[in-house]
């Protein structure tokens, strides 16, 4: 919705609003919050509010840590969880630098950045419905920390009694919907223990804001039910990991531009072109999209994770699908992310690898509607299907050879991903793991 300051003014005072949260993402994908009590709504409003930015993973150094908070009041929202001071009002906002220019560290606005790419090149919106799926554990009834003993057995679409999930699950649909989200499904995953609640797109800018909220409604939830609730790519070993599958779409004025009437798919050339963007630069991104060393022990063959760069209209097992549905919800969905991802970051990634497509007519491959899974490395040749990145190390490679997903996410947070990444992978690779040592310790 969008709001004026007059009508932000007038809810604070009707609903009777005493804290406001201040919110914006790290690096990371992190949300960060600086809490204010509402004396300070004025100033906030008038773009006059500022914080320390040193103290934030992928910001800026000590000496220049003084930067402005810039709210987005379309993003209002009073949270349901009062305090017993009264109401806590959230809003997410943009970081400035001290001299009032965007700050370049800050992903929401490199998001804005190449939206506003995307408007010349004369569309109207990015549109983004994402799919979180989550892990329930149990917390330990005693120290209430989190264990890996999984909430239930069931499986895919099971109903309860064997999904104990399922009055988590419920209390965290009806929270998303007091905060304003328009909850499309809600069900269990293949995996026990696992579930996915999906919601209606919207906008890219307001789908990563969605992201980082439903994260944190589900982590507060869950809580409340002796639960913990994680969004780890692959947590346990023999099961299938979580993902995140993001549909896509472009609007013009006239409606969704990948939608075209006239061809015998019914989709439109540049929804083909987007796609050939997307698989050209699929081992760029996915540094960006599967951020963690963990991300990769989701994306490998048998767990329904794609593993190859292949789309298909048909099977559900290619890196992107082709949704059946046409008219207004004909979209593209990317298959490999996870929700580790920054959302602000993997969007913009996404996003310029399909307008890259589009500028530059890349045609995509020829469709492989049959199963890549039981293909010989020859016949995956034959057909030019490679491989998604093995692991963070190889996708980082990936990345620093792609220019144009490094300008996706501009110089400054390039720059700091890369550093903080390459710290992570070395820090992994010298970990001498479990597995190695039952591996090897007695045999040598
Ligand atoms: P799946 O069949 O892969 O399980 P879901 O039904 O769980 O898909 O989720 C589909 C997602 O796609 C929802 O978030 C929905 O709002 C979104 N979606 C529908 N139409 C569009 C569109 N035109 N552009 C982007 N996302 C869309
Ligand atoms: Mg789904
Ligand atoms: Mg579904
Ligand atoms: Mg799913
Ligand atoms: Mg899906």
């Amino acid at each position: 919705p969008t709001y004026t300051k007059d009508d932000i003014r007038r809810i604070v005072k009707d609903e009777n609003v005493q804290f406001l949260r201040l919110m914006f993402t790290d690096l990371y994908g992190t949300i960060k919050n600086v809490e204010v009590p509402v004396s300070q709504l004025d100033k906030l409003l008038d773009n006059k509010l500022m914080f320390d930015g040193s103290s934030i993973d992928g910001f800026v150094r000590i000496e220049e840590s003084d930067m402005w908070l810039y709210p987005d009041l379309s993003t209002w929202t009073i949270f349901p969880w009062g305090s017993e001071y009264g109401k806590i009002a959230g809003v997410v906002c943009e970081v400035y630098n001290s001299d009032r220019t965007p700050f370049m560290g800050d992903p929401r606005n490199n998001l804005i950045r190449i939206l506003s790419e995307m408007r010349e090149l004369g569309f109207t919106d990015f549109n983004i419905g994402t799919e979180p799926e989550f892990f329930l554990f149990k917390l330990n009834p005693t120290t209430h920390e989190p264990t890996t003993n999984l909430n239930d057995q069931g499986s895919y679409f099971d109903l309860a009694p064997v999904d104990l999930g399922e009055n988590c699950r419920r209390e965290i649909v009806l929270e998303l919907e007091r905060l304003g989200f328009d909850v499309e499904a809600s069900h269990h995953e293949v995996a026990p223990g696992q579930h996915e609640v999906d919601f209606k797109y919207a906008d890219a800018l307001h789908a990563a804001d969605n992201i980082q909220l439903f994260k944190l409604v589900v982590k507060t939830v869950a809580r409340k039910h002796g639960l913990h609730a994680t969004f780890m790519p692959k947590p346990l070993s023999s099961i299938n990991g979580s993902g995140m599958h993001v549909n896509m779409s472009l609007f013009g004025k006239d409606g969704n531009i990948f939608y075209d009437e006239s061809t015998e798919s019914k989709l439109s050339q540049d929804a083909m072109y987007f796609l050939g963007g997307l698989l050209e630069h699929a081992r760029g991104f996915t540094a960006i999209t599967n951020p963690i060393v963990n991300s990769y022990k989701r994306l490998v063959p048998g767990y329904e994770a794609p593993v190859y760069v292949a789309w298909s209209g048909h099977n559900r097992s290619p890196l992107v699908r082709v949704p059946v549905a046409r008219g207004a919800s004909t979209r593209l969905e990317l298959r490999s992310v996870d929700s580790t991802a920054n959302p602000y970051l993997a969007i913009a990634a996404i996003l310029e690898a399909g307008l890259d497509g589009l500028r530059n007519k890349i045609e995509p491959p020829k469709p492989v509607d049959r199963n890549i899974y039981v293909m010989t490395e020859e016949e995956r040749h034959e057909n030019n299907i490679v491989d998604l990145p093995s692991t963070l190390h190889n996708a980082l490679k990936a990345l620093k050879d792609d220019d144009v997903i490094l300008s996706s996410i501009g110089e400054h947070l390039s720059a700091s991903f890369l550093e903080g990444k390459r710290i992570e992978w070395e820090a992994y690779r010298q970990d001498v793991s479990q597995w190695e040592r039952k591996q090897y310790f007695e045999q040598y």
